[in-house]
């Protein structure tokens, strides 16, 4: 299956931050409240080596605004909930992303979604299957 360049990187960073125990969920439900609602479940099924700390995940809304040109916006957070923990996953995402060659804007504000931008010259082309877990 084709996977552009982009996708490649972007799994590359959501494969290290699994393994360090923050789900990450690529194209995941319709909007960014649904999204949180399901990591509940999504920390159930979980059955990683490492012990869940927290969730990264971006939306099909934001698949399709990022195919149209725009950045990616990834929803965050931790399952314990206090702010400290908020940013040690906040942290943790953007290096990742960083380091398989993303360009990351976040200011640290734990309430507001991390944007993703492809290297220069590079369109996202993102084409993940959709997810129908949470279908009816
Ligand atoms: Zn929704």
């Amino acid at each position: 299956m084709f996977k552009s360049y982009g996708q490649q990187l972007l799994d590359r960073a959501f494969e290290a931050l699994e393994a360090q125990g923050i789900i990450a969920r690529p194209n995941f439900l319709c909007c960014n409240s649904c999204a949180c609602d399901a990591m509940t479940t999504e920390k159930e099924r979980w059955t990683g080596a490492t012990a869940v700390i927290g969730a990264v995940h971006f939306n099909e809304q934001s698949t399709e605004s990022a195919n149209e040109g725009g950045a990616l916006f990834l929803g965050h957070g931790s399952f314990a909930g206090d702010e400290q923990t908020n940013l040690q996953i906040g942290l943790a995402v953007c290096s990742a992303l960083r380091e398989a060659g993303l360009k990351v804007s976040w200011n640290h504000d734990t309430t507001k979604r991390i944007v993703v931008e492809p290297p220069p010259g590079i369109t996202w082309d993102l084409r993940y299957p959709r997810n129908t877990d949470y279908d009816d």
